[in-house]
């Protein structure tokens, strides 16, 4: 039986037989995992304090042959979402939710891993949990294309990093931006949802600084709103599109 140690986030846990729990986590190197945590729900359990939705976890696990379920010998937390301000442990339910959407089992991705990891050391440091719910989402759709890549109009190449005054269209079923002035040229056919000048600067600085540096955005309040009613639509278009789990559909719809 081969024994692994990773980094990882815990994403969610349910209740198994009489004191256990099923484990599914989100390692550095290999992926998402589920596994079992014998006698979590004991008192004084090794497991204590390390399986809340979002923690940053150290453990040690191990395959066995035929078997979906890894073992887990024991989970160290790292970091906790419980650490952060009281706002914070909804949030983080909600952030290792949408991990839990997005990430396949078996399929390393460490840039989802160390999206996970980065919010949640921002919001330890007291970053304000909008912006970063605003900025976990810019990336995540960004990773499935519904965002391009790069912040340009895919007509003229119009940067709107340098200038992004005029505002924007996204088209998200292309992944595409395009400028004002080429929607304009296209006999004013809109391409997509409008993108507000406010919308833009902070995808800019979404798309470029760590979440640490989003800094205090009090002030962006209406732009943050923008975005969240735009994520919210974006993502439920994209879940539904890949038969995703209704639950997180739920919690979208609701308002988380
Ligand atoms: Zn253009």
């Amino acid at each position: 039986m081969p024994l692994y140690t990773a980094d990882a986030l815990v994403l969610r846990t349910y209740k198994l037989g009489e004191a256990d729990r099923i484990v599914v986590f989100l390692t550095a190197d290999r992926g998402k995992k589920r596994g079992v945590a014998k006698a979590a729900r004991r008192p004084k359990s090794r497991f204590m304090g390390a399986l809340e939705p979002l923690t940053h976890v150290r453990v040690a696990y191990f395959e066995r042959e035929m078997r979906e379920l890894v073992g887990l010998n024991y989970a160290e937390p790292v970091r906790s979402p419980l650490s952060g301000p009281g706002e914070s442990v909804g949030h983080a339910s909600y952030f290792a939710e949408l991990l839990d959407e997005w990430a396949p089992a078996d399929d390393p991705n460490e840039t989802l891993f160390r999206l996970g990891a980065s919010v949640l050391d921002a919001m330890a440091d007291g970053v304000g949990v909008d912006g970063l719910a605003r900025y976990f989402e810019y990336w995540l759709l960004r990773l499935q294309g519904v965002y391009p890549p790069h912040l340009v109009c895919h007509r003229c190449g119009e940067r709107f990093t340098g200038r992004p005054e005029a505002g924007a269209w996204l088209s998200p079923l292309d992944g595409v931006l395009t400028c004002a002035a080429c929607a304009d040229g296209l006999g004013g056919h809109r391409l997509g949802t409008a993108l507000s000048p406010g919308a833009l600067a902070f995808l800019s600085h979404a798309r470029a600084r760590g979440p640490r540096e989003l800094g205090d955005l009090s002030g962006a309040g209406t732009v943050l709103a923008e975005l969240e009613s735009l994520h919210r639509a974006l993502m439920v278009r994209h879940l539904e599109r890949e038969l995703r789990s209704p639950r997180v559909l739920r919690a979208m719809k609701r308002g988380h």
